[in-house]
């Protein structure tokens, strides 16, 4: 029987974080073999939030190459050129561009890539192969949940980050209750037979503001509640000088500080990308509701300072019950779907942590009672087995800049062929069959 080729790299997920290896790895080392394998049909930028009229938070040249090659042909600057946007796009009265064209935009990079992807394909297994007894790891087997085999001597792990659902609603699996990442599909199932509908929002982020602008235009949205724990919902620190988390000196200083100095800059700087938005959505909203009461049709409501205390599933609807901190009010209400606007998860042991994303979890009993630790060049320290890089889910390690944003992407890619190539050209040199 043919023996498996034996791939150099092979990337998990194709979403922005490994498209941005593949051009650096196109540019920077053609002669090492890849193959990337994502479980989408295609390539989808967020597409469950893809909200009309949302813009991106990020500066358009910030992706997925310009910031380390301005000159190569996969940059957004290129693509407006190509498809004959160019100057409309720069005519355009916004600060941002529409997310739905930068989604565009990751699409039309994604198909020069084509041949290197597997769609349909979801990495449902990985295991560790060692080359003898007792001997290092050589290289790793990835197996999909349709039955296929990879094998490579590294991979590079970019699946984003785990959906964070509060423990309310952590045993619930019921299609009334989704996490953001599944909003325009759930809305339109909940929508579907012309009904009038409850929805509720939880969370206090710029994806729930921009949800309930969104729902709030539904025509069969009858009612439409937000819960936050916050006084109010908050706005993004968008000083120019907290920005500086975006810079790649930033990812130095902050890999380099100690555990107790991390924690302290993200208590500082939670407010640049989490649980807050953007002023335009945060008055949208705010004069939105205000005129609902002028016409006397208050389909939002605002629930600050609501700590969420159960969730249940019960054939009319599902019920959430909620404590205002405050007054110690208690209140149960039920929908017919809840959004969970609640973000995502980080590595490390943490509240809203995971020690490890949870296909890696076998390769966690290599440590024994080591820490994950994930180095500069987002290696996953494993001692002399075969690399394995994280990309994307290095926000503990690398800072508020590295997971949740475009901004570094490019950079990071750079930081990762430059290790591949030490690491699977210089160091291995096992045969590309075995
Ligand atoms: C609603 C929303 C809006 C955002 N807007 C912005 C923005 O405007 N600007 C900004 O800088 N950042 C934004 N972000 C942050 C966002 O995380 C990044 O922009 C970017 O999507 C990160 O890319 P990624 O490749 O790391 O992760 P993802 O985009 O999540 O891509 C991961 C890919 O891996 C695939 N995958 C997962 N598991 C497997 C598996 N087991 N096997 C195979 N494939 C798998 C997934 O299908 C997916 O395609 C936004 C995030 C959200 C949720």
């Amino acid at each position: 029987m043919k023996p498996t080729p034996l791939l150099d790299v092979l990337g998990v997920g194709f979403g922005p974080a490994n498209i941005a290896l593949a051009i650096a790895l196109e540019e920077l080392a053609p002669e090492l073999s890849v193959r990337f394998i994502e479980r989408r049909d295609g390539p989808h930028w967020q597409p469950g939030m893809l909200l009309p009229g949302s813009d991106i938070q990020n500066h358009p040249l910030r992706d997925l190459v310009t910031p380390r090659n301005p000159r190569s042909r996969y940059s957004f600057t290129n693509f407006l050129f190509e498809n004959k946007r160019l100057y409309e796009h720069l005519n355009l009265p916004l600060h941002y561009p529409l997310r739905l064209e930068y989604a565009q935009y990751v699409k039309w990079v994604a198909q020069f890539f084509a041949g290197q992807v597997d769609y349909h394909s979801e990495a449902s297994a990985i295991e560790a192969v060692e080359a003898g007894v007792d001997a290092p790891v050589a290289h790793y087997r990835v197996r999909t949940a349709d039955g296929r085999l990879y094998r490579a001597r590294s991979l590079v792990f970019a699946p984003g980050r785990t959906p964070h659902v509060p423990t309310p609603f952590a045993a619930i699996r019921d299609p009334r209750v989704q996490h953001l990442n599944h909003y325009l599909p759930s809305l339109a199932k909940t929508l579907e037979d012309g009904g009038e509908r409850r929805v509720a929002v939880i969370g206090g982020s710029q994806s729930a503001v921009e949800i309930l602008l969104h729902a709030s235009e539904q025509a069969g949205v009858a009612k439409l509640v937000g819960y936050t724990r916050n006084f109010g919902y908050r706005q993004k620190d968008t000083s120019p000088f907290s920005d500086e988390v975006y810079f790649p000196g930033f990812v130095d200083a902050f890999h380099g500080a100690s555990e107790e100095n991390k924690a302290r800059l993200r208590r500082e700087l939670v407010y640049t990308n989490y649980s807050a938005s953007d002023i335009d959505v945060l008055n949208q909203l705010y004069v939105r509701r205000y005129e609902e009461g002028l016409r006397q049709q208050q389909r939002i409501e605002l629930r600050t300072c609501q700590e969420i205390l159960d969730c249940r599933p019960e054939e009319a609807g599902i019920e959430l019950h909620s404590r205002h901190f405050l007054t110690g009010e208690v209140s149960c209400e039920r929908y017919d779907l809840v959004i969970l606007a609640t973000g995502f998860l980080d590595l490390g042991n943490g509240e809203r942590q995971e020690p490890w994303p949870p296909l890696l979890a076998p390769l966690a009993a290599r440590l024994g009672d080591l820490p994950l630790s994930i180095a500069r060049d987002y290696r996953v320290e494993l001692g002399s087995a075969a690399p394995v890089y994280f990309n994307g889910l290095c926000e503990s390690s690398h800072g508020m800049g590295d997971a949740g944003s475009f901004s570094l992407l490019a950079l990071r890619s750079q930081h990762i062929v430059d290790s591949l190539v030490q690491q699977v050209t210089h160091k291995l040199e096992c045969p590309r069959y075995a």
